[in-house]
């Protein structure tokens, strides 16, 4: 059985597990965005450790160390720790597991050879004063064979986004059927342009939208089991691009604009942005400008709420983006870091844009007023919010929507009461999407000005989350 085996030396692993025996500390070790590590316990006492360094250049894991006290070694632990070594991989989309074992432990050897493993090198390694030797092997993983299936091209530093996603789409509407139906659907939606005395909506009949616009809470777990963004769920036929090394960019088979992608992170996580406001910016940027990049909150419009995604579409489509852009509209709240902080009047719902030309600072100051809004809503979870985000002439201007609640009373009556709206990102930009043709018909400005009253989080509580960030 394999005790202890190291790839990159670091410290002397024996005597730093035994003097951070307490779990606080040994999950410090892994307090690393490439460093992941898994803790073996047993009768309520650690028993080993399996410290991994994800490289995401060579797409790889290595397991620099694996160590088990003596008296807990002989229990199996060593090979679940592999697996859920195995199982991290796979999650990351990683091809490679790589590994180092003592020459002369031969025990440890059979077994990784046995699970799979290819031993392909020897390579001397310093142990505190003495020198022992090693072998280096790996084993590849499955989900990679996966993902090469599902990743049409990759995305690098250079290429031009708009161009490859417009290849993209139009390679996946000659291959995936559903796409091309989806697409066909499209063209058959009707729009009409309402006025709402101050600003303007177009509502869009688009009945190839019903599924998702009434998902039912049961129906989303049914699709929690079945991801339908997961890579070993993704429909026969499609594919994406590869970006930035933890993304894909798919097709939107259900689209809503004429180019319409959903960049879907590669593990099933949770829909959330703090921790991925950096992607978002950068998407925004690659995109460029023409472009227009979407995130829904989890309980406000996302389809997928457990399953981190954006969107993105050619811009132009939604009036908002035309409305935001007219300066009597404009009111400037505040500066922070240089990023202008404006409040949009007469909407008929809140909007709140955020412009500025330093990443960072874009970062920090969103991060801030998702701050401010959990604290005066006094929250621990992510605030309900929409976003949409432009870059042109070098600039950041995200515009987000904070929300009281996802669908408003009407969706929930019976019968001819019933409204089928269900507003998202893009329905709070101003194109609302009816998938009914009565309520594409019968809706008028005051009825929507009523859905944005009752989903927009009201004005006094947006002037406080204002006030907050002065
Ligand atoms: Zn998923």
């Amino acid at each position: 059985m394999s005790t202890y085996s190291s790839f990159i030396p670091e410290i002397d692993l024996k005597s730093h597990f035994d003097s951070y025996y307490a779990k606080a500390s040994l999950l410090s070790m892994f307090d690393n965005p490439v460093i992941k590590g898994f803790i073996a316990e047993m009768d309520d006492h650690i028993a080993g450790y399996a410290r991994l360094f994800l490289n995401r250049d060579e797409n790889r894991l290595y397991v620099p160390s694996m160590y088990f006290l003596p008296e807990f070694q002989g229990h199996g632990m060593g090979r679940q720790l592999l697996e859920a070594a195995e199982k991290y991989a796979a999650e990351k989309s990683l091809d490679e597991l790589w590994i180092g074992v003592m020459v002369k432990n031969r025990q440890a050897l059979d077994f990784y050879r046995k699970v799979g493993f290819l031993f392909v090198r020897e390579e001397p390694f310093a142990m505190g004063n003495t020198t022992v030797s090693h072998l280096i092997g790996y084993k590849k993983l499955g989900r990679s064979t996966f993902f090469n299936q599902k990743s049409h091209v990759p995305f690098n530093e250079g290429r031009n986004l708009p161009r490859l996603c417009l290849e993209l789409l139009s390679e996946q509407k000659k291959t995936w059927q559903n796409l091309r139906e989806g697409y066909e659907l499209l063209k058959e939606v009707r729009e009409r342009d309402l006025s709402c005395k101050g600003f303007s909506v177009r509502l869009q009949y688009n009945p190839g939208r019903m599924k998702s616009s009434t998902a039912v809470v049961d129906e989303i777990n049914e699709r929690e089991r079945k991801c339908f963004l997961c890579l070993d769920h993704l429909p026969e036929g499609q594919k994406g691009i590869f970006y930035r090394k933890d993304y894909l960019i798919l097709c939107n088979p259900m689209p809503v604009f004429f180019s319409h992608f959903t960049i879907s992170h590669l593990d099933h996580r949770l829909q959330a942005i703090a921790e991925h406001i950096d992607t978002f910016l950068q998407l925004i940027v690659d995109f460029g400008s023409g472009w227009i990049v979407l995130y829904n909150g989890p309980k406000c419009g996302a389809s997928a709420p457990n399953h981190l995604h954006f969107q993105a579409a050619p811009s132009g489509r939604t009036p908002i983006e035309k409305e935001i852009r007219e300066e009597k509209r404009l009111t400037l709240i505040t500066k922070v870091h240089g990023v202008l902080i404006y409040r949009v009047k007469d909407l008929g719902r809140e909007v709140i844009i955020l412009e500025g030309g330093d990443r960072m600072a874009m970062g920090s100051v969103l991060n801030g007023y998702l701050d401010a809004l959990k604290k005066v809503l006094i929250l621990n979870e992510e605030p309900m919010i929409n976003i949409a985000g432009f870059h042109e002439k070098r600039k950041w201007r995200l515009a987000i929507f904070p929300r009281r609640k996802h669908r408003p009373d009407v969706f929930f009556k019976e019968g001819d009461a019933r409204v089928v709206v269900s507003p998202g990102v893009i329905d709070m930009g101003g194109l609302i999407i009816t998938p009914v043709k009565k309520d594409f018909e019968r809706l008028d400005g005051a009825a929507v000005k009523g859905i944005y009253k009752e989903v927009s989080l009201e004005r006094k509580i947006v002037e406080k989350t204002i006030e907050v960030m002065r």
